[in-house]
This record gives structure tokens, sequence and C-alpha cells, in this order.
């Protein structure tokens, strides 16, 4: 049950247009599987010609969810993901898969392309990434059920972590320990640590 509402949350997330909410006063987390689409300034538009193949997860050094979604609601920043999971399962969308999150910089996928926000949907994972911070369960559920959604959506050729991408290498560490094992049964190929051609 929990799947099939995230499913119709998430492909309504991907369509481009409605459902975006102003910043919550006061805040709640919108809870387990649930979706709130809180709209980010921070973002552009896809160049022509790209097609959305890839998926880059990130840690958000930042210890709550109302916290990243403040930081990505400010023009300042000029930082967003596409959606930032909590450690409970909420979910927080802050820009159109159809447009261009800031979130990877600059950055090589392991095809050799660059500029990976061009092609990439970011999702950003609530964790502080000191290497002890934990990704909880629930949290988990959620990013496994936003990338079932993503990859029936759009034809995603790759998981990655934005160390694998950041340039120069050693620029990002996140997510650390996050347990890719987790992600194996999506059946997609993933890139993350420390590119080969980097010694
Ligand atoms: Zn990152």
């Amino acid at each position: 049950m929990f799947e099939s509402l995230i499913a119709a949350a998430v492909l309504s997330a991907t369509q481009q247009g409605d459902g975006k909410s102003p910043m919550p006063s006061p805040w709640r987390d919108p809870g387990y599987m649930k979706l709130v689409w809180i709209q980010s300034p921070n973002f552009g538009h896809r160049p022509d010609g790209y097609v959305i193949d890839t998926v880059v997860i990130h840690s958000t050094v930042i210890p709550t969810l109302e916290k990243t979604t403040e930081a990505f609601q400010r023009e300042s920043s000029q930082v967003s993901s596409h959606f930032t999971i909590g450690k409970d399962g909420s979910i927080v969308q802050n820009v159109s898969t159809y447009d261009r999150a800031w979130h990877a910089g600059v950055s090589k996928d392991f095809f050799g392309r660059d500029n990976v926000n061009h092609f990439s949907v970011g999702i950003e994972l609530v964790n502080l990434n000191d290497g002890k911070d934990p990704y909880p369960q629930a949290q988990i559920d959620a990013l496994h059920a936003i990338l079932v959604v993503l990859k029936r959506r759009f034809p995603i050729k790759q998981l990655t972590s934005h160390e694998f991408i950041a340039k120069p290498y050693g620029r990002k560490n996140d997510p650390t320990i996050f347990p890719w094992e987790k992600l194996k049964d999506l059946g997609l190929p993933m890139y993350y640590g420390k590119p080969k051609d980097e010694k």
C-alpha cells in the first residue's frame, strides 16, 4: 500500500507544474513515505538533447529535513536537489525532475560525461556524513520507492555517489557509509567510492 501511495505521489511529482507548497510554519516532517513539494528557486532548464538517465545520491551534512529544505529555499545558497529524504522516510520534493537541480557541481560520471546536473536526478539523504551517522531503514525504504518510480519513468542507467562524480576527486565524499547493497535488487549499475582513473 505504501508502495502504491508513494508511486502516485512521486509520479505526480515527476510531472511539470503544480503540487508545490510554501515552507510550512511551524514545520512538521511529512512522515514515512509521504511527499510534499516545497519548490526551491535554485534550478534551471535542462539543456536540449539530454536524457535523464542518472541518479546521484548525496547526504546533506545538515542534520534535519527542515534545515535542508530551508537551505534549498535560500537563493543565496545556490544549491538544490530534486528530492530530500528525512531519517523517518519523509520526502520533500525541491525541484521538478524535468528541471535541472543544482546538486552535483563540477562533475564527471563513469562514462566520462561532465556537467552531471544536465542529465541526473539528485537525491539528498538527511545524514551528518560524519562516517558514523546511520541511514535508517525508513529512509532507505523511501529512497528505494523513489528509485522504483524513476526507473519506470526514465531510462535510468546508473546510480552514483556525489563522491564518485565530484571533480576534482576528493572535493566531496558523500554519502559516506551508505549501504549500497540495499539497492542491489533494482538491478542498476552503481558507481561509488573512488573512480578507477583516480590513483
Ligand atoms: Zn552531495
